[in-house]
């Protein structure tokens, strides 16, 4: 790259550029070469022109230009187990799950904030413009609400962004103080943030949340309505949409009981998505099945979830009549396939759900794994190794669920090179050790994010070669904040793995 819109301070906002790029996939064409691209000041594609040479003033993206890549699920503070799960006694998806609690124990809205900024930075750089972070660690650890006790409202008023500073609305112990650290923090790294706030209810069917549960349970599905609501005006005053949105989430059915997936269904409005785990173990499905006569998603089905903005995470362990209805009702799966082998879940109906009307979108949920050239290609491979043939997946199905798939997840419009799209590009290096020799139109089958040049957001310049342009490298960031949280105690690791506790589905 060369010129660029930020001065790598991370102040101020810098403005659009016009973009030359050597080469650029522009979808059922192919890759075509010298394609200028200029941006208006709203981040969206003006206009585009091909086999064209670049102009003085030009920000020149070398290599083959794609659009940005939208991330449809996310835990952020899952980031700390990465690399550290691994030891100690044979473990499955519930003891993983022991770690997980925790690491969520530790956190407060100052450190999530750090913690996040510098996963969010991580994401950036290697080619993610957008997240949808499936949001559950409410309230402070003893279950009580943060910003309870504050004058006369829970409603915060309007404020500046970053403007956290104790004793404020946005303070560490405002009200939606975990929330707005995510925000925050979001707007910090550049990425484009749908926070789903998570309905947390029961900690299994039947049972009440266990004492690492408390953090994330609200009392009733009203409550969560009302908690819910009043986040969207304090997100709306504070952000602009393109930059920060809320949407919603039921956490499982294992954490919402059938009768509040009902209410919730009918008394959310009908622009919000809607995401939720469904179908990751096969323990939910006989749990399920055992409480109430339904597979999970048919219990969605009877509670009025199954609808075109409903985005169902995983999915991986589904009956021929389950796949029908989400394709049937034209609903979203989001795989995360680097986690569901990390978790050892299973490989989800990938094809079959796409050849039913399924979309596809790709999530990096826990973070074992943050790049989207990997998880496009691990969607395909999943396929190739369930069903013994290749290739299951065209490189074009494969970026449609890398980009399209999250955005529309996200309820965000779409992006690339194509005029009055949102302005978010990613460059790769097609001559690198891993992608030389590669047809360009096949990159997705050989490049990684270490083959990221270039990361524009919104058409600015905002990453070059795993540098954040405004935040500098994120592994910096990351060890400055894991080393904090490990010298605070943490009990992350894998050797103080605990077994799954009774109260626990
Ligand atoms: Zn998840």
């Amino acid at each position: 790259m060369s010129g660029g819109g930020t001065d790598g301070s991370g102040a101020g906002t810098p403005a659009p550029v016009p973009l030359w790029c050597a080469a650029a996939w522009l979808g059922d064409r192919g890759v075509v070469e010298g394609v200028r691209v200029v941006p208006a000041g709203d981040g969206t594609v003006v206009s585009l022109e091909e086999g064209v040479a670049a102009q003085a003033g030009d920000t020149v993206l070398p290599g083959v230009v794609f659009p940005a890549a939208a991330n449809a699920h996310s835990h952020a503070f899952h980031r700390v187990l990465r690399g550290r799960t691994h030891g100690g006694a044979p473990g499955s998806f519930w003891t993983w799950r022991e770690s997980m609690y925790a690491a969520a124990r530790q956190l407060t809205p100052e450190l999530y904030e750090e913690l996040a900024t510098a996963v969010f930075a991580e994401m950036v750089v290697t080619g993610w413009s957008s997240v949808a972070e499936f949001h559950y660690v409410h309230h402070r650890p003893d279950g009580s609400p943060y910003g309870a006790g504050t004058a006369g409202s829970t409603t915060a008023g309007p404020a500046p962004a970053g403007s956290g500073t104790a004793g404020s609305a946005d303070g560490p112990d405002g009200p939606h103080a975990m929330e707005l650290a995510l925000a925050r923090a979001a707007v910090r790294a550049g990425i484009r943030l749908t926070l789903l706030d998570t309905c947390y209810l029961a900690g299994g069917f039947g049972l009440p949340a266990g004492p690492d549960q408390v953090r994330f349970t609200d009392a009733s599905a009203k409550e969560w309505l009302r908690r819910f609501a009043s986040l969207r005006e304090a997100v709306a005053e504070r952000f602009p949409a393109s930059a920060v949105t809320v949407g919603a989430a039921l956490h499982s059915v294992r954490a919402v009981p059938p009768e509040a997936l009902a209410e919730i269904a009918g008394a959310l409005p009908p622009e919000v998505p809607v995401h939720i785990h469904l179908s990751e173990q096969p323990a939910e499905n006989e749990a399920c099945l055992a409480a109430t006569g339904l597979t999970p998603t048919g219990l969605l089905s009877s509670s009025g979830l199954l609808t075109p903005r409903l985005s169902a995470v995983h999915a991986t362990h589904l009956t021929a009549a389950d796949i029908d209805l989400l394709g049937g009702a034209g609903s979203t799966v989001v795989m995360c396939p680097t986690t569901e082998a990390d978790l050892a879940d299973g490989i989800g109906p990938a094809g079959r759900l796409q050849r039913a009307g399924v979309r596809i979108a790709l999530g990096t949920d826990q973070h074992a794994v943050i790049d989207p050239w990997i998880e496009m290609r691990a969607l395909e491979h999943g396929e190739r190794l369930a069903t013994g043939g290749r290739p299951q997946f065209t490189p074009a199905q494969l970026l449609a669920a890398g980009t399209g798939g999250g955005l529309r997840a996200q309820g965000r419009p779409p992006v690339g090179l194509e005029p009055g799209a949102v302005c978010d590009l990613v460059a790769i290096d097609p001559r690198s050790v891993r992608t030389v020799g590669s047809d360009p139109e096949q990159l997705v089958y050989s490049a990684t994010a270490q083959d990221v040049t270039d990361v524009v957001i919104g058409g600015v310049p905002t990453a070059h070669r795993g540098r954040h342009l405004g935040l500098g490298d994120p592994a910096d960031l990351l060890g400055a904040v894991l080393g904090r949280m490990d010298r605070a105690g943490g009990t992350h690791r894998s050797d103080s793995r605990t077994t799954l506790g009774a109260a626990a589905p």
